[in-house]
């Protein structure tokens, strides 16, 4: 049996054929010296590295190099590796005569299939339309044919407001992982290598994601048992002091190859046939893995470099420093300070705060969809290169993927939030001193760019709004000395 190289996000089970597999699992520290990854992210990827390397002991050949072209000089035998899970580390692979590259693992979806519905829908890719061809052709919550519940998918039903008055869903958090020896080389090292000169953003702290597969599936039964049935209802709301909400907080374990997504997928949909949890929740969960997950993962091969949304109101100005920073005391607006912060102190926010404030902020000041991308790979412990080009192109962007750039003014983070009764601003305001920086800067942008936005009846409802504004250029004006300068 050959031996399987696996890269530090091909780390389950699942990434063998056997358990008894020769494996070779390279740590490479030139990564870290390209680019300025966020501290808790630099720390996670290296505990679940090394952590497997632990659990495989003699099984796996553990070399600690530069580059993994240092390492593997030192290995003789032929290799294979799971397709790599971006675009330079597959030709990186390929390019190399004793490797075997063989198809993906860690997705529901096989690349091919998904090129095969892809090219027969002309350009048309909506999410929802994958995602039930997902449902169907892997047999997810479907009877005889038909989606449970008669819908295949309860959307509408995973957007409630977070409950009046509450300041945290009555929920158990999430089991948070405890670190152990392994950690505290982890940490010795990222202080060393910080002290070498290697560059980080965010802060130092206690791992909060799982770094092994017997952490992220603890993580995921407690998600099952604890948080699903609530899942579907707050899907899209946001609490200041509650960073968990109902979410699984588990993408950075399906991204680091911990948990197997199929595996995820058929136990969610076992607490709804068996335990009764309810569907909006399921299917929400669901939606996300099988449906939101793969879609992203596939677009990014099926589209190569050339993203249809690159174009699309794609940015022509430089992310300012005290975003790429994380400087949340810099800002005032209180949803930007808080998401900013909770950022940088954790390398995490849940996927709404992300879209609905950080990229939505972003989309309204024509910043680079480029930087953003690369920020958001950098800061996020579960970010990927093939996971954010979709995710900020896709949604903050306009792109043929969704019906409407996903830009919104400060009344929608007011009704799906407890931000604005702390900020200095007002959310109903566009112009003045007290004007919020979301909604003057949606319609902002709504005016600037109504010629590039795409022709349906949602933008239209929206931009005949905007004409019946009496004091647009105001607004402009405002926004244009505002600048980005933080709000
Ligand atoms: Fe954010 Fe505007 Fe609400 Fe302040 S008023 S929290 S800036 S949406």
């Amino acid at each position: 049996m050959s031996r399987r190289w696996l890269f530090a996000d091909q780390l389950g089970p699942h990434f063998l054929d056997h358990r008894h597999q020769p494996v070779l699992l390279i740590e490479s520290k030139a990564v870290f010296r390209r680019r300025a990854y966020h501290r808790q992210k630099a720390h996670l990827v290296l505990s679940a590295l090394r952590h497997r390397a632990a659990e495989l002991g003699d099984q796996a050949i553990f070399l600690r190099t530069e580059t993994y072209r240092q390492a593997l000089r030192g290995v003789r035998e032929p290799l294979e590796v799971c397709h790599p899970t971006s675009r330079a580390a597959l030709a990186f692979v390929r390019s190399l005569d004793r490797v075997t590259v063989l198809p993906p693992r860690g997705f529901v979806t096989a690349v091919d299939d998904f090129a095969e519905w892809a090219d027969g829908r002309r350009g048309a890719l909506r999410m929802e339309a994958f995602y039930r061809f997902a449902r169907e052709h892997h047999g997810v919550l479907v009877d005889g044919g038909e989606p449970v519940g008669g819908r295949w998918s309860v959307a509408p039903e995973n957007r409630e407001p977070p409950p009046k008055g509450a300041r945290r869903l009555d929920l158990p958090p999430p089991p948070m992982p405890t670190e152990d020896d392994i950690d505290a080389e982890v940490r010795a090292d990222l202080d060393r290598w910080e002290r070498e000169g290697v560059r980080f953003v965010g802060r130092d702290g206690p791992r909060r994601f799982p770094a092994t597969t017997r952490e992220a599936t603890a993580r995921l039964r407690h998600f099952l048992r604890h948080r699903l049935a609530h899942f579907g209802r707050y899907a899209d709301a946001m609490l200041a002091d509650d960073p968990w909400m109902a979410h699984s907080a588990l993408s950075s374990s399906f991204n680091l190859g911990l948990l197997d997504p199929v595996q995820a997928v058929r136990a969610a949909e076992r607490a709804y046939r068996r335990n009764g949890a309810p569907l909006a929740g399921v299917e929400g969960f669901i939606r996300q893995v099988l449906g939101w997950r793969d879609y992203v993962w596939n677009l990014y091969w099926y589209f190569g470099h050339g993203h249809p949304g690159r174009d699309e109101l794609a940015g022509r100005r430089s992310v300012p420093d005290w975003f790429r920073d994380l400087d949340a005391d810099a800002v005032r607006a209180r949803c930007l300070s808080d998401v900013l912060g909770d950022l940088r102190e954790h390398g995490w926010v849940q996927h709404v705060p992300r879209l609905l404030v950080l990229g939505n902020y972003a989309v309204q000041r024509g910043w680079r969809a480029a930087e953003l991308v690369d920020l958001f790979h950098r800061g996020f412990v579960d970010g990927y290169a093939w996971a954010m080009p979709v995710n900020v192109l896709g949604m903050s962007r306009y792109a043929d993927l969704d019906r409407k750039p996903y830009v919104a003014g400060g009344a929608y983070i007011n009704r799906m939030s407890d931000y604005c009764g702390g900020c200095r601003y007002d959310p109903r305001q566009r112009l003045g001193a007290d004007a919020c920086p979301f909604t003057a800067g949606y319609w902002a942008l709504l005016a600037r760019d109504r010629n590039r936005l795409p022709p349906n009846a949602r933008m239209a409802r929206q931009l005949a709004q905007l004409d019946r504004l009496p004091d647009v250029d105001q607004v402009l004006d405002q926004e244009r000395r505002r600048g980005d300068q933080p709000p």
